[in-house]
């Protein structure tokens, strides 16, 4: 992908993700706004009981009961001790907070709204309570006879009681931290109102194990259907959670799959499983007392914030980005120290625990760590090699925010709708990160296939063209060595005919007495042998160099073999008359032997091999000359005419057949008397070629040797009559 491309694609992208949370933030922002305002149906009766006397169970619509509640820090009281204490004469008055907002984060947000009565004790310390009680008077109307009460969560254990009778109780209640039982329950109590329609609940609570203590979610009022619909939605909505959970979670390793670095990302996964497990069981299984729970289960949470940072620390090599690699610094004894400073803090003074400031504490941590980690994914996002790693990265921190949405709820049976938002909030954000990394990592490697394949086929045709270059190189220094050669052989050979012409020319000049006449002719004709061996050497040059030439062209036509073999066996049978030398000839009677050929050249090449047999046999020697079809159809395809030319000569030696047609080569065993340039069976050769014959020799030395000609047949024959 060319550069420009590519930042337009990053640009895309980054664009769409902007867009993609603008929409999810609006969205979401509109619902917790209109999940808000249903909680301000509220109105007072001068009793201080909420007035819900419009409403009807009927209507199906439950009620959120965040507003009208008291609450005593610090006392289990009984509705009895309540309203003793209220009476102006009691001795023991009971301090209390007025209309605290019920929030997930529990009775630790006071609200706007919250009052401290003051009755004379007013030493209460709110994030040092160990125990409280919660009350709230409803006056609904009086043709509503049969309601439910839904409390989601109470942390840890609790009595409640509606109309001064004790409804339904769980853990062990205690005003010490010794004899107290922690539970933690969620409860769908039946109940009754009086004959006026009044209703009052009271909740005693013991938290001691938990800084979300007491009512953790909203409690609600509706009919038996009503809360049973609400409580199987939100099991469904559970189940699609988890689903969607175990959805992210194997798209992730599937994801990491394609990653280089596998470990590290299934070492990250195992310990972040191990924390949810212990979340998920931690509750359950209390088999510690006191303060050791708690205390495990906060640094399990600042322990796998520390095991998350290192995990997105380690996505950072050295020299990437400055910035980075001084905040790396930075964070290598920042974030251990800031870890150690929590853990110590908590382990000498677990009462801390329990404290509004330990929990904003807590809070601020993970967030700042949390954002912290989410920034360096999108700076690092497209600058980084690895940036896989990212994407997974992404999916992964949203997975913790789950992950804590679910240990802050551990009851998720009542979900209130701003949280239902912000989960789908995460799970788009994570969904388009899945889809966009399998398609950026699709394109790219598409992309990469179609590279490597245009590598592979340039480096195949360089590979070609380099041998090439090699081939001809080599042909050209063998062309070279060749050319060399054949000078020194020309010039030798032409000079050694001048100089013995010379020798005979100066002895005839010098000689102090007049030659008689024998010595004359003597002289004379060697002096003509030789000239004529130059002028063989001469012509022979001319043709080999016309031959090789590319402007020599064949005059080809049809050419009968046996008629231009026989006419030269003719020729030759007659030179051997009166001599013991014996020359034979044998060709099929009713076939010409056709092949289509340049007859002067053709000439050339029979004359050659019979004059060699002829020149190379001793004086008793016998030449066979053997023409005939050749059917085998590994020769020429098996339409092919041989002339095969045999003697019972000298022969060659074995190592130096191969060499019989070079250029200037002769046998060692040619002998010196034979005059001979070498040259004949090259320019035979050459024609051969031009003419896609086939020539070769079979010899024994002593013995005698055979010379194989072979041309593939004219495709007509002439033989045959046309037909009519
Ligand atoms: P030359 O002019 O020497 O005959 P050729 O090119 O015709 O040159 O032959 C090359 C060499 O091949 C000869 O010098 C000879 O040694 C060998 N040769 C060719 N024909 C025969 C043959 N029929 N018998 C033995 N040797 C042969």
């Amino acid at each position: 992908m060319s550069e420009s491309k590519e930042r337009k694609l990053i640009i895309s992208l980054r664009a769409h993700t902007i867009m993609l949370a603008i929409v999810i933030a609006a969205t979401s922002l509109i619902f917790v706004f209109w999940n808000q305002r249903r909680s301000s149906d509220y109105s007072y009766m001068l009793s201080g009981a909420v007035n819900l006397q419009y409403w009807k169970e009927s209507d199906g619509r439950p009620i959120i009961l965040k507003e009208g509640w008291e609450f005593y820090p610090n006392h289990l009281l009984t509705p009895a001790m309540i309203w003793a204490s209220r009476d102006e004469n009691a001795k023991t008055q009971y301090s209390y907070y007025r209309n605290v907002s019920i929030s997930t984060n529990g009775w630790t947000d006071l609200g706007p709204k919250a009052e401290l009565y003051d009755f004379g004790e007013s030493n209460t310390d709110l994030g040092a309570f160990g125990v409280g009680t919660y009350r709230i008077v409803l006056q609904l109307s009086p043709g509503v006879d049969f309601i439910t009460l839904n409390i989601p969560s109470i942390s840890q254990s609790a009595t409640i009681w509606v109309n001064n009778q004790e409804a339904r109780h769980f853990g062990k209640i205690a005003d010490n931290k010794q004899d107290y039982m922690p539970a933690e329950v969620c409860t769908d109590i039946q109940i009754e109102p009086d004959e006026s329609g009044k209703i009052e609940i009271v909740i005693q609570c013991a938290n001691f194990s938990s800084p979300h203590g007491g009512i953790v979610n909203s409690p609600c009022l509706a009919s038996a259907a009503t809360v049973s619909i609400i409580d199987y939605s939100a099991r469904m909505f559970l189940t699609v959670i988890a689903a969607f959970l175990v959805f992210f979670l194997f798209g992730g390793i599937y994801i990491s799959r394609t990653f280089f670095d596998k470990k590290k990302y299934y070492f990250f996964l195992l310990m972040l499983l191990c924390e949810l497990l212990y979340e998920l069981f931690a509750p359950s299984v209390t088999l510690l007392s006191g303060n050791w729970n708690m205390l495990i289960r906060t640094s399990m949470i600042i322990l796998a914030n520390y095991w998350t940072f290192l995990f997105y620390s380690s996505l950072y090599p050295q020299g990437v980005s400055k910035l980075f690699d001084k905040l790396k610094l930075f964070d290598s004894v920042l974030m251990p120290l800031l870890t150690a400073l929590y853990l110590v803090v908590y382990w000498c003074f677990p009462d801390r625990l329990y404290l509004n400031s330990s929990i904003v504490a807590n809070a601020v941590l993970l967030t700042l760590t949390n954002a912290y980690c989410f920034f360096r994914v999108f700076y690092m996002l497209y600058r980084h090699k690895h940036g896989q790693y990212l994407y997974t990265g992404a999916i992964l921190l949203t997975l913790i925010i789950h992950i804590s949405y679910f240990i802050r709820t551990q009851y998720f049976i009542y979900v209130t709708l701003h949280s239902f938002f912000l989960l789908i909030w995460g799970f788009a954000f994570s969904f388009y990160f899945v889809v966009d990394y399998v398609r950026t990592y699709e394109k790219l490697a598409y992309n990469n296939k179609n590279l490597e394949n245009a590598v592979e086929e340039k480096t195949k045709y360089i590979i070609r063209v380099n041998q090439d270059l090699l081939k001809n190189h080599e042909k050209l220094l063998e062309n070279e060595e060749a050319r060399k050669k054949m000078m020194s052989n020309v010039s030798h050979d032409l000079r050694t005919p001048i100089t013995a012409i010379r020798g005979y020319i100066e002895l005839m000049l010098n000689a102090k007495e007049p030659l008689s006449h024998e010595q004359e002719v003597t002289y004379l004709s060697n002096m003509h042998t030789r000239s004529v061996q130059m002028e063989q050497l001469i012509s022979d040059l001319v043709q080999l160099t016309r031959m090789e030439s590319e402007n020599d062209t064949l005059d080809i036509m049809p050419v009968s073999v046996k008629e231009m073999v026989q006419d030269l066996y003719n020729l030759y049978h007659a030179e051997c008359e009166g001599t013991d030398k014996v020359i034979t000839f044998s060709a099929p009677p009713d076939d010409d032997l056709m092949i289509d050929g340049d007859p002067k050249k053709l000439l050339r090449v029979f004359e050659n091999i019979i004059v060699n047999a002829m020149k190379y046999t001793r004086e008793d020697g016998v030449i066979n000359i053997i023409l005939h079809r050749y059917e085998d159809p590994a020769m020429l395809g098996g339409n092919a005419v041989e002339v095969l030319v045999k003697d019972n000569g000298v022969g060659i030696p074995e190592s130096e057949v191969p060499y019989v047609f070079d250029r200037f080569y002769r046998a060692e065993n040619s002998g010196i008397n034979k005059t001979g340039s070498g040259l004949g069976l090259s320019i035979v050769k050459s024609v051969m070629d031009k003419h896609g014959g086939k020539i070769w020799a079979e010899s024994e030395e002593g013995k005698g040797s055979e010379f194989h000609i072979v041309f593939k047949a004219s495709e007509f024959n002439f033989d045959e009559e046309p037909e009519e």
